[in-house]
């Protein structure tokens, strides 16, 4: 921690110190606001992403380190929410790709994007997006329809057609005529989302409406879909920003 600035007023000291935090390997900036007023800890994350915490003004760095470890499952939560928010064309931006992250990477001679574990070539990261979602779809044409195969042929269902869809709000759709549309964001998704968005539309050649017999019939084919529903809540909101 450092550059602590301390101000006194009414008899309150309140010192502020900026500096960052670990979390998962990550340094995140982190601002904490001590004051001689206040005996509880309370913590909090900035549009920006920077973590805000009030805390007394002599508490030792024990007890704080113990809060943020208590703490670490939300702050996770709230640092991939508004990362939702935050601009990733740029070196090292997050980019989100079945459940994990991607880094885009500055690299010469690239022409077009290229994963290398958990980076993303490309030849300029601030002028990559429209390549960068040209690779998604790409991708997704591929591990979306992977899937659909995989699931068909483990539950002994005919492969109907399918097509990558754009739509803006929507992660999958059956069409009158027995297309199955999944949207190419679904490849930001951890596999099981993917795997529960495609069991959705199949369970719909069944049941064309959202009944009980329906839910039934999603879950005879993803028994957890609960937790990919969870997941899509959370951070569907990320995804859709693309
Ligand atoms: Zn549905």
């Amino acid at each position: 921690m450092s550059s602590a600035l301390q101000r006194r007023r009414r008899g309150v000291t309140r010192t502020e110190t900026q500096g960052h935090l670990e979390l998962d390997g990550r340094r995140i900036p982190c601002l904490l606001r001590r004051s001689s007023a206040r005996r509880s800890l309370a913590m909090r994350v900035e549009a920006d992403g920077r973590v805000v915490v009030l805390l007394p003004l002599r508490l030792p760095d024990g007890p704080l380190m113990a809060f943020i470890q208590r703490h670490a499952d939300w702050l996770r939560r709230q640092l991939d929410r508004v990362a939702a928010f935050q601009d990733p064309w740029h070196e090292g931006g997050r980019l989100p790709y079945l459940g994990g992250d991607l880094h885009l990477t500055r690299a010469e001679g690239v022409i077009h994007p290229c994963r290398d574990g958990d980076r993303l070539l490309v030849s300029d990261p601030a002028t990559a997006r429209p390549a960068v979602l040209g690779w998604y779809k790409a991708e997704a044409r591929e591990i979306l329809g992977a899937r659909l195969a995989a699931i068909c042929s483990a539950h002994a269902l005919a492969l109907p057609p399918w097509r990558l869809s754009e739509a803006r709000t929507r992660w999958g759709s059956l069409s009158a005529r027995g297309v199955v549309g999944l949207n190419w964001r679904l490849v930001m998704a951890p596999a099981s989302v993917i795997d529960y968005v495609i069991c959705h539309e199949l369970a719909h050649f069944r049941e064309r409406n959202h009944s009980p017999a329906f839910w039934r019939a999603v879950a005879a084919l993803c028994p957890d879909h609960a937790t990919a529903r969870r997941a899509l809540r959370q951070n569907g909101g990320w995804y859709f920003q693309f």
